[in-house]
């Protein structure tokens, strides 16, 4: 299986065979977000289905422009997809997941997962707020226009390979510590402790690697650069065996 990070919580995925899956995919950032992205829409050529977190704009902005153009079916909650189709996304095009359930795509079998959005804490919001000011009508606007709606979590399993993705750090703790995948991609950003929910996850989920993503100042001045080095520690101390890959945007890499 190989991967490549699209930044923010955006993943490409292909199997063994092929196979190919886009995860929350926003390639519509900012040109001041960090680290800078190599990637446009336009390089990504093909998808045999889109999945989705949830229904904020840094998780689904891209994916009716993408599901449209890829003619990818598009699995998410009944509530995300019919934000889907407010924002042009073809319902013909929309699965609509309730947790728990599966689906096959291709070679790849993938179960949607209770999942819960991260909750932002008071400390984070007042120190983002002044930044925020002379942007607050824009930014009501866009966090109104893409509720979140149901979140999920997803979790994807090939024939030798099993990998799960959380488009926000609040995986519900019965869920996680029944997975116990070989590969956790697990979103770091939203609290001033999320190293510490980072890492409570990961001890949940026991996986061998655990990939962080939503890290990147994605979308200045609503988001912020997160430092990995506290969590690479919290990790190492916590879960020694387990291995931490920070991938680059647009780079592909072998899992394993
Ligand atoms: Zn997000």
């Amino acid at each position: 299986m190989q991967l490549r990070w699209l930044g923010t919580a955006g993943f490409e995925l292909r199997s063994e065979d092929g196979t190919t899956l886009l995860i929350d995919p926003f390639l519509s950032r900012p040109p001041l977000a960090r680290p800078q992205s190599p990637l446009k829409l336009s390089d990504i050529p093909h998808a045999d289905a889109v999945l989705v977190t949830h229904g904020h704009f840094d998780h689904a902005f891209d994916v009716p422009t993408l599901a449209g153009r890829l003619k990818a079916p598009v699995y998410a909650s009944a509530s995300v997809c019919r934000s889907l189709t407010h924002h042009g996304t073809l319902q013909s095009s929309l699965v609509p997941l309730s947790p728990g359930q599966w689906v096959r795509v291709g070679d790849l079998r993938i179960q949607a997962l209770v999942a819960q959005h991260v909750h932002f804490d008071g400390a984070l919001v007042l120190r983002t707020l002044p930044r925020l000011l002379p942007y607050l009508d824009s930014m009501h606007r866009l966090l109104t226009r893409w509720p979140a709606g149901q979140v999920l979590g997803f979790h994807i399993a090939s024939a030798n390979l099993r990998l799960v993705h959380f488009g926000s750090a609040g995986g519900v703790a019965d869920t996680l510590e029944h997975l116990r995948p070989d590969v956790a991609l697990i979103p770091a950003q939203g609290r001033s402790d999320i190293d510490q929910v980072a890492t409570q996850m990961a001890e949940r989920l026991q996986p061998r690697l655990v990939v962080p993503h939503h890290w990147d100042d994605f979308y200045p001045p609503l988001s912020q650069l997160i430092p990995l080095t506290p969590l690479a520690e919290a990790l190492s101390r916590c879960l020694p065996a387990t291995r931490l890959h920070t991938p680059r945007i647009g780079q592909w890499w072998q899992i394993f």
